[in-house]
């Protein structure tokens, strides 16, 4: 199947409506030649796009808009009413803004550009130098025989997650094994070729702002996305909390183990929100300010971001009332799009950055009026 996602047939039609961004809270976040190349296509004439004439520099996809206007006004409508739960069952959140949502988003290729410096970004887990290169090539063998199982068609999924579950098992033992210590996490992350995409730090600095939680949901490695964020954000956010795999290390920086179970690419909807742990600050501790795990179990609507069909799954452990979810494409956006504008609610293609997510959250957080 292929798509012709502009032709002047929909932009004709559409035009009007893309220019609803402008009225955006937070309009001016947009560049402008982002802005006047947005491009929205319906469901019902999306058939007959071809991709020979799309532009994936320039693109986002909503398959059905009235269902995202839809959950869109639940969400702001929200507010005032759970407040009111908040009340009666007297948990944490009431001091909080009572915005009611909360952001579950991946990592790796999400948060992250695909693309940094015309190479491949790296991920949480790619960047690490243990500083012993004799692990770091088993490390690379592994994931040479064991990546492409990963995407491989023809496994079934439960032979799948076993496997994904031995690569990550045995890397992590590797890790271990080879001695890997704290600073040389410090040193791989000021190495590594890794970036947030444009707009990231704005959407934390708002959701902060706003009390909005903020999860986010890795297969990476916690402690590595914490000093991700150390070295390339240079701030701390009391409303982000990540669920990934973490380490132990001695009192010597050595790591020694692994904490609680498992997280590999297969099973990221079963840990749900037990496994979050708040960022450390910038001393090593933990800020008392961030709210309980309870108090986010309770927050009823979700924004989530991912790049994978399978982050979708993110968002299992919750027992949400309405969920939007924002979908990367960043790369094979042919052979891809099809599975991802049936999966997500909106689809940014070719690597976007992140300013069409800070003007939804902002419109999320917006008092609703009609
Ligand atoms: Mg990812």
């Amino acid at each position: 199947m292929s798509y012709r996602l502009l032709s002047s047939n929909i932009i004709n039609t559409e035009w009007s409506a893309l220019l609803k961004l402008q009225n955006f809270p937070n309009s001016n976040h947009i560049p402008n030649f982002f802005l006047l190349n947005r491009v929205r296509c319906c469901s019902n004439n999306y058939n007959n796009l071809e991709m020979e004439d799309l532009d994936p520099t320039k693109l986002i996809v909503i398959n059905d808009q009235r269902s995202l206007d839809r959950k869109i006004s639940a969400i702001r409508n929200a507010g005032p009413s759970k407040l009111q739960k908040a009340y009666d069952f007297m948990l944490v959140w009431f001091t909080m803004s009572g915005f009611e949502f909360q952001v579950i988003a991946d990592f790796d290729a999400t948060l992250t550009r695909y693309w940094v410096n015309g190479l491949r970004g790296q991920s949480s887990h790619g960047l690490l130098k243990q500083g012993n290169p004799e692990y770091d090539a088993k490390r690379q063998a592994l994931f040479e025989y064991y990546h492409p199982l990963e995407f491989s068609p023809v496994i079934p999924l439960e032979e799948k997650t076993k496997l994904m579950e031995e690569w990550w098992g045995k890397t992590h033992g590797l890790l271990i094994e080879g001695g890997l210590t704290y600073d040389a996490i410090k040193s791989s992350v000021a190495n590594s070729n890794i970036a947030f995409r444009d707009g990231v730090v704005e959407l934390f600095e708002l959701l902060e702002e706003k009390d909005v939680p903020v999860l986010i949901f890795s297969a990476g490695l916690a402690d590595i996305i914490e000093e991700v964020l150390r070295q390339k954000v240079h701030r701390y956010f009391k409303n982000i909390k990540i669920i990934s795999n973490q380490m132990v290390f001695d009192d010597s920086g050595r790591l020694v183990s692994f904490k609680g179970k498992l997280i590999h690419s297969l099973n990221k909807n079963e840990h749900a929100l037990d496994m979050a742990t708040p960022l450390h600050d910038q001393t090593g501790g933990i800020d008392g300010a961030v709210a309980d795990n309870a108090s986010v179990k309770q927050r009823t609507n979700v924004l989530l971001l991912g790049d994978h069909t399978g982050d979708l799954g993110m968002s299992d452990g919750l027992n949400y009332e309405n969920r939007i979810s924002v979908g990367f494409l960043n790369d094979n956006i042919e052979k891809n799009l099809e599975s991802y504008r049936k999966a997500f609610d909106i689809v940014y293609l070719d690597d976007r950055p992140m300013w069409g997510v800070v003007d939804l959250a902002a419109e999320l957080c917006s008092k609703f009026d009609g």
